[in-house]
């Protein structure tokens, strides 16, 4: 196989690869690590990465730990997920230096199945972001076009996946992090209903919203690595005792009489023409391979925007408060001030603008006087939304929306303007708010060449039904097979 070839390849093609002997893990490793060491000092996909030390780490593996269902196959971390004795920075400075004591479930998971962890996907601070250009270790480039963004906040993981610097990758969802990346940087990315996958271990944003889940090259790779570490976990009481269906096995069952539900989006004036029809046309395919197109309503979409930064930034004030220079990472001089003066300077000093602008607004919906009319508010619409989608549910099986308004904007265009950043998640904001599962795959390109990504809603625990639909689709298209430019050989797939 030509050097480098290996690094494209999919999850599913690798592990067949290395079944039938063909290769070795060693030689995956390599290829994916040489490709980091040539295109990460441009594209930035990682917020630090040691190829050596992952070298040296393979060596010493004892034999036989590379068996199992990712035995071997490099996964990437996003910089919010706990492993043992590496640092887990969140993008930003107040973490930095924090080794984590403990591995989080999912990393746990993908050890025992032997996957081969390359930490650290570069990413907003805190997950605070759509563009990955608030991490204090700088911003990603997007594979496709470096003078634009990829997406937010697992802008990293996505753009490492989409340049074949990792095979696949982990990131989290709060409002839209796995999915957005995911539609800028034309791969797949899956948000698990709430409580299908372990939180323990992944560096809390906003609690009620936040999933992890997988971000890979296809759907086949989504519904592996969501089979790996969807499940039960004593340690995170949000966690489902659901049982986890074989989502691998149960791929190909096809679409045919399934009701595919078209919401009246919100922002429709702000969705703009190439997302308008490439979003149709997805449709439209769906509708050939047997999908029967029902329209549904569900109230109170249109607030999402306010909803989720009232609630987002509330949980976060309040997750953000343990970071003050004595547990974790950074701590500034309290230059003769005693103990306040150093709290006071390293939450000054390691927080960055936008974690700053969070915890205000959320210190300031959660305090006496306006609690009521900003967060229990915001809690009720949420529920009204939640109910919402449950009543749509009755009526179809999968929903069909936009990922994102826009495609991929440049660096730098937003970055001064939070209003017009927190825009760019309306449309993917809501399957966190109701808790339901929802994924974005690659469904056409910009006449710049930038990816659009189709997203896709289902019930709660019906990932099944969203990756069969996925599936359906993405087997009857091409646009997951294009490559960016600075990506080398295309997959053989
Ligand atoms: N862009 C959204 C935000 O900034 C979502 C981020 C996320 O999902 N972590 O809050």
């Amino acid at each position: 196989m030509a050097s480098g070839e290996l690094a494209t390849k999919t999850l599913h093609e690798l592990r067949a690869l290395l079944e039938a002997g063909t290769i070795s893990p060693a030689e995956i490793l390599d290829d994916v690590l040489a490709r980091i060491e040539v295109q990460n000092p441009s594209l930035h996909a990682y917020a630090a990465v040691d190829p050596d030390a992952l070298r040296r780490h393979a060596r010493e593996q004892k034999p036989g730990a590379s068996r199992g269902r990712l035995g071997g196959i490099p996964v990437t971390i996003k910089d919010n997920i706990c492993i043992t004795g590496e640092e887990t920075a969140c993008g930003s400075r107040i973490l930095k230096g924090f080794r984590s004591p403990y591995d989080a479930t999912v990393i746990d998971r993908l050890r025992r199945e032997g996957a081969m962890l390359i930490p650290r996907a570069n990413m907003d601070e805190f997950a605070f972001g759509s563009s990955t250009e608030t991490s204090a270790f700088g911003p990603t480039r997007n594979p496709w076009n470096p003078a634009c963004v990829p997406g937010g906040s697992s802008g990293g993981a996505a753009a490492a996946v989409a340049a074949h610097l990792a095979v696949a990758a982990l990131g989290s969802d709060t409002g839209g992090s796995i999915r957005q990346p995911a539609s800028f940087c034309g791969v797949v990315g899956l948000k698990p209903t709430y409580g299908r996958v372990s939180r323990y271990g992944l560096v809390a944003f906003a609690s009620s919203l936040d999933q992890i889940g997988p971000l890979t090259k296809d759907v086949e790779d989504a519904a592996l690595l969501l089979s790996v570490i969807a499940g039960h976990d004593t340690h995170d009481s949000t966690s489902a005792p659901t049982e986890v269906p074989d989502y691998c096995r149960e791929l190909k069952a096809g679409v045919k009489g399934l009701r595919l539900g078209i919401p009246s989006v919100p922002g429709q004036k702000g969705l703009s023409e190439p997302m308008k029809r490439a979003v149709h046309a997805a449709i439209k395919d769906l509708e050939k391979l047997g999908c029967k197109t029902v329209e549904v309503t569900i109230p109170h979409l249109d607030k999402v925007v306010e909803t989720y930064y009232i609630i987002a930034t509330a949980e976060a004030s309040s997750n953000l408060s343990r970071y003050e220079g004595v547990q974790y990472g950074f701590r500034a001089s309290s230059n003769g001030g005693g103990l306040l003066e150093m709290y006071l300077r390293t939450r000054h000093e390691g927080f960055g603008a936008e974690a700053k602008r969070r915890i205000l607004l959320g210190t300031y919906v959660l305090s006496h006087g306006y609690y009521d009319a900003y967060y229990l508010k915001g809690m009720k619409v949420r529920t009204l939304i939640k109910q919402g989608f449950d009543d749509a549910f009755t009526q179809c099986d999968v929903i069909a929306m936009p990922t994102s308004p826009t495609p991929a904007f440049r660096i730098g265009e937003k970055l001064d303007d939070p209003l017009q950043m927190y825009l760019s998640d309306i449309y993917t904001i809501s399957a966190n708010l109701a808790g339901v599962p929802a994924v974005s795959l690659p469904c056409g390109f910009t006449s710049e060449g930038l990816p659009i990504g189709l997203q896709l809603l289902a019930a709660p625990f019906q990932e099944s039904r969203l990756l069969q639909t996925a599936y359906a689709y993405e087997q009857a298209t091409e646009w997951h097979r294009r490559q960016p430019p600075t990506g080398v050989a295309q997959s053989s797939k």
